[in-house]
């Protein structure tokens, strides 16, 4: 064991085979650009951002310099009936950037507490103009929103609810998406599958539109293992709601801020929703912080009563907390300079090619991509799920490189500065572990 250690013993850690790891501890010391360090001086190349966060790359300057200057200038300052100079400027700047009419911006900690806050707006909006009837959520199998209980509710991943009880109720989830029999090794978007959005118009016929508030969404399904939309599905799946007069939130937590090409998946695809969740990619993953993006006709249905009454009983102590929205500013910054929110359109090309090498590799049943966002999936270890994708993470590890599994699919969403070379290398990975595993 490493002198410097720390214990292990007292830190639970969060979605971690915690025993496990503390036997075989990964300590990560500092970061920067694509790189972290490991506490025995080695170089890691980050393939997955951080956790799918720090799009411009580790240690950036002028966020680093943002956050020390805000800390050093106003700590904190109260969110409620408060505010300071930087939450207005860092809504007005990310209102720039959002698909058309998303320009209401409410700040909150983290990816969970913004689907949170969506869920709570969908609701309360209904019943503000009168449709308090409208009370129920759709979510999607394999779904992703975080880990609170509404986000958990309509998530679809099944460890992450068969513990936690009956959940809530008046939720229902449409089917998720992945279709390896028909679309397996899809290059991009896959062909087949739109009609999936149909899936929506059984849950209208078995609850009747009037009970429904809203269907969330996650573009790309990153968490459950790379799900793409099939081409057409998600402009069917505004259709719908559209034609039902039910909201749809895309929660764009991995998507958002550049991952697809532009600023948010919603651009990429076409379809505009009418609520949107973002996190991670918002302060680069320095500072917590999370945020919903709201149509200004949703926004505008709040500010109806009396002006001296709140009109939303709902908010976070740290909600537009100064040091994240100083670093919010900044990486929006340094996305413009280095015009990182188009960047993965770029690469796509080359990291679509070398992905799909893997083709032929052993136990690979499936590879998908869209922009910078990769999902190797793999044969389980019979009687063994997950065990076979977590002994590639292991033995990347081993070679510098990290990637992300989730069961026996193998995830890379790598920063938006990576070179060719890191992306090849990234893969190159993968391809010796998988040759050389059982
Ligand atoms: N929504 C999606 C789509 C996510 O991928 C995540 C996290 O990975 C979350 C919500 C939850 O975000 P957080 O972990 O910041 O609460």
């Amino acid at each position: 064991m490493n002198a410097k250690q720390p214990d292990l013993n007292a830190y639970w850690m969060p979605f971690t085979a915690n025993r496990q790891f503390k036997e075989s501890p990964r300590l990560l010391t500092k970061a920067d650009g694509m790189y972290f360090t490991d506490d025995q001086g080695r170089q890691v190349l980050d393939g997955i951002a951080g956790l799918w966060c720090v799009n411009a790359g580790h240690n950036r300057p002028r966020i680093v310099r943002a956050i020390q200057e805000q800390a050093a200038e106003l700590d904190f300052a109260p969110p409620f009936q408060m505010g300071h100079p930087k939450a207005f400027e860092l809504a007005s700047r990310l209102a720039e950037i959002t698909p058309e009419g998303l320009n209401r911006v409410f700040f909150t900690n983290s990816g969970s507490e913004a689907v949170e806050t969506a869920l709570k707006i969908a609701l309360a909006y209904h019943r503000a103009r009168g449709e308090g009837h409208r009370t129920r959520l759709i979510g999607r199998e394999r779904g992703y929103h975080g880990v609170n209980f509404g986000g958990m509710s309509v998530g679809g991943m099944v460890a992450n609810r068969k513990m936690f009880g009956t959940l809530l109720s008046g939720v229902d989830h449409i089917r998720h998406t992945l279709d390896i029999q028909r679309n397996a090794f899809s290059v991009g978007l896959p062909a087949h599958g739109a009609e999936l959005a149909d899936d929506l118009e059984r849950l209208v016929a078995l609850h009747d539109a009037s009970t429904i508030a809203a269907v969330i969404v996650e573009p790309i399904a990153g968490s459950a293992g790379v799900l793409l939309p099939p081409q057409g599905y998600l402009k069917r799946l505004r259709e719908i709601c559209d034609k039902h007069g039910i909201l749809l939130i895309f929660d764009e937590v991995i998507t958002g801020f550049g991952r697809t090409g532009q600023p948010f998946a919603a651009q990429t695809f076409g379809v505009t929703p009418d609520l949107m969740t973002v996190a991670k990619g918002l302060t680069n993953g320095c500072v917590p912080m999370g945020a919903v993006f709201a149509r200004q006709s949703i926004h505008d249905t709040f500010m109806q009563g009396p002006a001296h009454l709140i009109e939303l009983f709902h908010g976070y102590t740290y909600s537009a907390h100064p040091l994240a929205c100083a670093a919010g500013l900044a990486t929006l910054d340094t996305y413009a300079d280095d015009q990182l929110l188009t960047r993965a359109g770029e690469m796509a090309g080359h990291f679509a090619e070398e992905l799909h090498s893997l083709r032929n590799e052993p136990h690979v049943i499936d590879v998908r991509n869209f922009g910078l966002v990769g999902g190797v999936e793999l044969t389980p270890r019979p009687g063994e799920p997950t065990k076979r994708a977590f002994s590639v993470f292991l033995d990347c590890w081993e070679q510098g490189v990290l990637v992300r599994t989730t069961g026996d699919i193998i995830a890379l969403s790598p920063p938006l500065i990576a070179s060719r070379d890191d992306l090849s290398r990234m893969v190159a990975a993968i391809r010796t572990a998988l040759r050389r595993l059982a």
